[in-house]
């Protein structure tokens, strides 16, 4: 009896480690950024109530250990993952709206960018520098790898929504070739821009149609295919992202412990985990280690790693991180 109850008094323990490691970091980092732009506050209470920033604070980093204390069990995963990605593009998209009617404080700068992931890439090319959005981008990869896919992004979000039953088994054929194609049509069409003087209208208005081309394909392809198909395949972004993310240790594997069962690809929404890259035990390089394979694996076979921490510690470190960027996110990230 007294070590059932010590067993479960650790287990108790380990359920709200994670939550508090989660409110500590993300409350650090908003607390610095409150602290240093005192001249232009950035989170969104104090513009309105002095002082007030700091309540705003305090409740964002509360909602990253709620997040954490639901996302720790890899059953909740994909319904988490799926609420707090819809929360943040809608905070984003709604901040952006409410800064165009005219409440400038909603804006981050009162300086407009076109909200579309591709400009990311596109817009330094265009303007021959580097903006902050595509600094803050870079440093999500340095961070998690891939976690931008995954809970980041404000528009892999509706791809997410649009694919949202169990997705359709198979292979995208020529999955490399075509996201390899239109990353070099997004960069050479960008550099012919810049180089002919194209006027930044006609540009902003080609880099607008393409937005809502990749709208359409989340629509069309996306809701028929149950597979993330505007991410997987159209986003250069994504496609960036898929290159960029070895620099950065974090891991999934499969181990011996697998059955072949195949439950877990129709998990995968991003077509990271078919047949053949299950039984190469690892996903493929669409992987954006979302998590959403671990709910499916009955026998626990998948798993995080990063460098030689215990699978567990991989993963409950890869939580901390990307949550506690997706709470800043949600506290910062604005147009
Ligand atoms: S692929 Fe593009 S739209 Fe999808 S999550 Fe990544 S950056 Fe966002
Ligand atoms: S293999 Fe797993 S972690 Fe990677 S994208 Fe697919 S579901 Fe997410």
């Amino acid at each position: 009896m007294a070590i059932i109850s010590e067993k479960s008094e650790k287990q108790k323990a380990g359920q709200y480690k994670l939550p508090l490691e989660v409110f500590l970091f993300t409350f650090s980092i908003l607390a610095l950024v409150q602290l240093k732009l005192t001249y232009h506050p950035i989170i969104l209470l104090e513009r309105f109530i002095s002082g007030g920033g700091w309540f705003e604070i305090t409740v964002i980093a509360f909602y990253g250990a709620f997040v954490a204390y639901k996302m720790q069990i890899p059953l909740n995963v994909p319904k988490w993952r799926r609420i707090t990605w819809t929360i943040f593009s809608f905070v984003f998209f709604s901040q952006l709206i409410i800064g165009l009617l005219g409440v400038d404080k909603f804006l981050m700068t009162g300086k407009l960018h076109l909200p579309i992931p591709m400009m990311i890439l596109a817009g330094p090319l265009y303007r021959g520098h580097l903006s902050m959005m595509t600094i803050l981008f870079l440093s999500t990869i340095v961070l998690t790898g891939s976690a931008w896919c995954s809970q980041l992004c404000y528009f892999g979000a509706f791809d997410n929504i649009a694919s949202i039953r169990k997705t359709e088994r198979g292979v995208f054929k020529n999955k490399k070739a075509i996201k390899t194609t239109l990353i070099l049509v997004v960069i050479a069409g960008t550099l012919l821009l810049r180089w002919f003087n194209v006027p930044i209208l006609i540009a902003t208005l080609i880099a607008v149609g393409f937005g809502l081309i990749g709208i359409v394909v989340i629509i069309c392809y996306s809701r028929k295919k149950r597979k993330m198909v505007h991410c997987i395949l159209y986003c250069p972004i994504g496609t960036v992202v898929n290159m960029l993310k070895p620099v950065n240790p974090f891991r999934l594997d499969i181990d011996n412990s697998c059955n072949l069962c195949m439950k877990c690809t129709s998990f995968c929404k991003y077509d990271a985990l078919n047949i053949q890259d299950v039984r190469n035990k690892k996903p493929n390089f669409s992987c954006t280690l979302c998590g959403d394979c671990l709910a499916a694996c009955r026998d626990n076979s998948i798993k995080y790693r990063y460098f030689n921490l215990k699978p567990e510690k991989a993963r409950n470190l890869y939580l901390i991180l990307t949550i506690s960027l997706h709470a800043v996110f949600l506290a910062l990230a604005r147009i």
